[in-house]
């Protein structure tokens, strides 16, 4: 298949990999420049706009660690490689509260890094891996409609950039983050979405935790309303 992700972070280079790795051929597109090739260098150089905590420190879920020993394992190497920590958090706490070692707690090792150094690792693995283009400085700006399937339910064929130029697809997976337009990029479409996530203002723990509907989401005022400020 010829896939286009939207957004080339953590989520959109990882997910073009295990794409490509399965012979589909990937294109991302992503608005801020490429990293500097030195992670140090990415440190005062990069301007990356669209992730702004990418400066702060990052730790991982021992999933993450998880699924690129498995699935990427060349990402886990140029992390440690790049200074990554590879640490238990269990190892962190008080013993009486940690209790005896126990088999399986490694299971909980993890890697913490700067989010500037993890998107640079990240970035050269996907920028050497074969299937994968990836276009920078580049903004996806609308979905391309394809004809209806059998129940009139609009189907995507392709991506409009902000330059005006079209890419054809058979698939377009969206990993613009939490500022994601995919919502007002549907509501384009026609206004058919399966489903949506979004924060509620009355969350326990404000805002922080996410409820799913079903149904169409509540319309935002202003079409370029972040999830953030719907709170
Ligand atoms: C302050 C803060 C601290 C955090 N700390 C942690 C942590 O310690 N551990 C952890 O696991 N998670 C942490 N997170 C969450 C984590 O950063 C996100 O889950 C993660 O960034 C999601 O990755 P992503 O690739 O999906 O999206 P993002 O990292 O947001 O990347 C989206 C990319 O898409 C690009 N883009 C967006 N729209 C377009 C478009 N239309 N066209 C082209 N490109 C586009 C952006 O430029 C960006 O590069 C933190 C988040 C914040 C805000």
């Amino acid at each position: 298949m010829k896939i286009v992700i939207a957004g080339g972070g953590i989520i959109g280079l990882s997910a073009a990999m295990l794409l490509a790795r399965d012979d589909h051929e990937v294109v991302v597109i992503e608005r801020d420049p490429a990293p500097p090739g030195d992670p140090a260098a990415a440190w005062d150089e990069w301007e990356h706009r669209g992730v702004t905590q990418v400066r702060m420190a990052h730790h991982f879920a021992p999933r993450f660690r998880v699924l690129l020993e498995h699935e990427l394992p060349d990402v886990l190497d140029g992390l440690v490689a790049a200074g990554a920590h590879r640490y238990n958090p269990l190892d962190q706490l008080a013993a009486d509260v940690r209790g005896a070692a126990r088999p399986g707690d490694e299971l909980f090792d993890t890697v913490t890094a700067r989010r500037v150094v993890t998107e640079s690792v990240v970035d050269a693995a996907a920028s050497g891996t074969p299937g994968i283009q990836i276009r920078r400085g580049q903004a996806v700006a609308g979905l391309v409609a394809g004809p209806p399937d059998s129940s009139g339910i609009p189907t995507v064929a392709g991506v409009r950039l902000a330059s005006g130029e079209v890419l054809g697809c058979d698939l377009v997976v969206d990993a613009g983050g939490r500022r994601s337009a995919l919502a007002t990029w549907l509501d384009d479409l026609g206004r058919h979405r399966a489903s949506t996530w979004w924060r509620t203002p009355d969350s326990p723990t404000t805002g922080a935790t996410s409820v799913r509907s079903t149904g169409p989401c509540p319309r935002r005022r202003g079409r370029r309303r972040s999830m953030r400020s719907a709170r």
